[in-house]
């Protein structure tokens, strides 16, 4: 090797290169190396990361084994998700055939209390699955040409979730959130001018239903000179989220007028009055204003439990990334032990029912309790932390508890 060789991808000379590596007809310097070596890898994650393949497909027990393994609880919501998303993909990694028995795809909706795993089951299905997958929330959506977001920004969020990776965006997932919140307002369509719903609902019904959409690929308004990408939805799962507040209303109204007459007390006997979203059917949410079309693209509706005590306490410690497991792998980072009583456990259990927090208030709770030892030890040289009830506690008493309440 002489002095004047240089890299033939860079072109940096053999004194300016720690080193310098000979191939047949050329060289390579260390930088160049390593610059390859990252494309290589980021270029084969983003193909790994999409890659849906029959034999990797779990049937639905196996992949609500795994929705165990996060969420608790919720175990019809699991099974239908199951098997909708076994169905989906099943069908979509056939091999066309010939008969004209074409499978519809299966859109699902999830209805249930603001905070009890609607999101997280749509997001641990596509961690799955390894599709992209991008949440939405409809309340940001409107007509076009009104103040807010094309339905067409949905498309550009997936499409940037699979790095503009048309192919998979096209077999990714959408979790479009509070769809409930574009219902139609009040019963009767010709007295509410209702810009924000039913406009909303039927420019969203192309997407759910398959078709060709022109998607603007940095968001935003479409303009005439901005080069579009064009999206096919037939194969993207849409899995649809809401509270549906009131609706129990009207389910129980149903109920009522359906189990009138011959063995109507014994039928009555049955229904579950606290858990009445249970009985959730197509024509509750027609009564609740989702406009028939869409209901028929959403044709798996399930429902989600409101989360008792029992389950918030579980959910503090069982799911494989529980906030409290989070927690003692932070304080082990720094080579701390953590140690939490039982009773605290319980306690932040009790406080998040106080305060009408639900799940999501658990982790609020607990950082609260833990801000002060987050904050010290990582300097101190204290290897061992024990939270008691006192302790916790404290911790509440001294936080401004109005902060958490409005939360
Ligand atoms: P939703 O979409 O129904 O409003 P999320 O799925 O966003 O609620 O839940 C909020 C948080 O609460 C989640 O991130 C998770 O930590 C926790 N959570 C809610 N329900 C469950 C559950 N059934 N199992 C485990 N964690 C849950």
């Amino acid at each position: 090797m002489k002095n004047n060789d240089k890299c033939s991808f860079c072109g940096r000379q053999r004194k300016e290169a720690n080193l310098l590596i000979a191939g047949v007809d050329a060289y390579i310097c260390d930088l160049c190396t390593e610059q390859a070596n990252l494309i290589v890898r980021e270029e084969l994650k983003k193909k790994g990361n999409f890659k849906l393949s029959k034999s990797k497909l779990l049937k639905p027990i196996e992949i609500k084994k795994f929705l165990d393994q996060y969420v608790i609880g919720q175990d019809d919501a699991k099974k239908y998700l199951s098997v909708s998303v076994y169905n989906h993909y099943k069908r979509l990694l056939q091999p066309t055939t010939d008969d004209d028995v074409e499978i519809e795809k299966s859109n699902i909706l999830l209805v249930g209390e603001t905070g009890t795993g609607k999101t997280l089951l749509a997001r641990t299905i596509a961690r799955m699955l390894h599709v992209p997958f991008t949440i939405v929330d409809a309340t940001v959506l409107t007509e076009a040409g009104y103040v807010g977001e094309d339905v067409e920004s949905i498309l550009t969020r997936l499409l940037q979730a699979a790095d503009y990776n048309v192919e998979a965006a096209e077999k990714g997932i959408v979790f479009i959130d509070e769809i409930d919140k574009i219902a139609r307002k009040g019963d009767n369509p010709s007295i509410t001018r209702d810009v924000s719903g039913e406009g909303v609902q039927q420019a969203m019904l192309k997407l759910l239903e398959g078709s060709k959409v022109n998607v603007p690929p940095q968001g935003g308004r479409k303009h005439p000179d901005q080069k579009m990408i064009e999206v096919d939805t037939r194969n993207i799962l849409f899995i649809c989220g809401g509270a549906f507040e009131g609706i129990q209303k009207k389910i129980a109204k149903r109920l009522n007028t359906q189990v009138v007459g011959y063995g109507a007390s014994k039928q009555r006997e049955q229904v579950d009055k606290d858990n009445l979203l249970q009985y959730i059917s197509p024509q509750d949410l027609r009564t609740y204003g989702l406009i028939p079309e869409i209901i028929g693209r959403l044709p798996v509706i399930t429902y989600l439990n409101p989360l008792e005590k029992s389950v918030l306490r579980s959910i503090l410690t069982e799911p494989k990334n529980a906030i409290i497991k989070q927690y003692k792998k932070l304080f082990d980072y720094d080579g701390v032990k953590l140690e939490i009583e039982d009773k605290v456990l319980d306690y932040i259990v009790d406080k998040a029912i106080e305060f009408k927090l639900g799940a999501r208030g658990l982790r609020s709770i607990c950082e609260i309790i833990m801000i002060d030892a987050m904050f010290e030890l990582p300097s101190g040289d204290e290897k061992d932390m024990f939270i008691n009830l006192d302790y916790a506690k404290k911790k509440m008493e001294k936080a401004n508890i109005k902060r958490l309440k409005a939360a």
